[in-house]
């Protein structure tokens, strides 16, 4: 076995850590080039440990990986991005970790998927930038379609004809919405409004960045929330643990 093949290099947002044994971690890390991957980083938790503060939840860092025999071992971490901005936040902070959790249990180890790698990265730099919930909606979307489960929200999807403008049946299990004249022939679904359809459309023609500053109301936002939250419980067959806590934070502090 040759040296390259011992050691490779990635970028990566380590998305989930677990700690193991006296002073070890276990990191799920999502990267550019191999996808999710798990890599156990000896002794990181002793405080001598060069790899300290390159490792993280949430940080981005060029990383060595060994390969080993059961699991790979990580060797050198430098951070390119600690996300400071998303940290020192309790509401994006929940809104990241909801994001990694929806990539680790969407995404197979060792699937290399280069273009959500890039999703995410736009993910956290939009969220650094702004509170918009809009940005988590946006990526939930984004991530469902690229992973293969479209949402189609122009056409219904049984009969094939443009949707009027008015109310729509949206229904996880035929893959997006469905026409007054075909409700009756779906499975269970979630009545949507033109001003929610309207968001859905929008998610898949414009970028997160024009997104996050479209104007929405308090009960809008919820609704748009409670669909895209069917579509992922849908395609998961679970639900997300960190969406709870997403969902249940206590509320921002008055502005004096
Ligand atoms: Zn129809």
């Amino acid at each position: 076995m040759t040296s390259r093949e011992r050691t490779y290099r990635i970028e990566g947002i380590i998305i989930r850590r677990r700690n193991i044994g006296e002073a070890d971690s276990i990191f799920t890390i999502f990267s550019n080039t191999q996808g999710k991957i798990d890599a156990v980083a000896r002794s990181i938790r002793k405080p001598r440990s060069k790899m300290r503060g390159h490792l993280e939840t949430m940080v981005q860092s060029s990383l060595f990986v060994a390969r080993g025999r059961s699991l790979d071992i990580l060797t050198q971490a430098q951070t390119i991005d600690s996300y400071q901005e998303i940290r020192g936040n309790l509401e994006k902070s929940a809104a990241a970790l909801y994001c990694f959790e929806l990539v680790d249990l969407f995404v197979e180890k060792g699937e290399p998927l280069p273009e959500l790698y890039r999703g995410l990265k736009q993910f956290l730099e939009v969220l650094k930038a702004t509170s918009s919930p809009l940005s988590v909606r946006y990526f939930e979307l984004y991530l469902l379609n690229l992973l293969g489960y479209e949402v189609r929200v122009f056409e219904c999807v049984v009969c094939d004809s443009r949707l009027p403008e008015q109310t729509a049946l949206l229904v996880p299990e035929a893959g997006g919405l469905v026409c007054g004249n075909c409700r009756l022939n779906t499975g269970p679904g979630r009545l949507i409004p033109v001003p929610i359809i309207k968001l859905f459309r929008f998610a898949a023609r414009v970028s997160l960045e024009n997104y996050v500053t479209i104007r929405v109301t308090e009960e809008n936002l919820n609704l748009l929330r409670l669909a895209t939250i069917d579509l992922i419980r849908y395609h998961l067959e679970r639900e997300p643990k960190s969406q709870y806590f997403l969902e249940n934070l206590p509320p921002p502090p008055q502005k004096p």
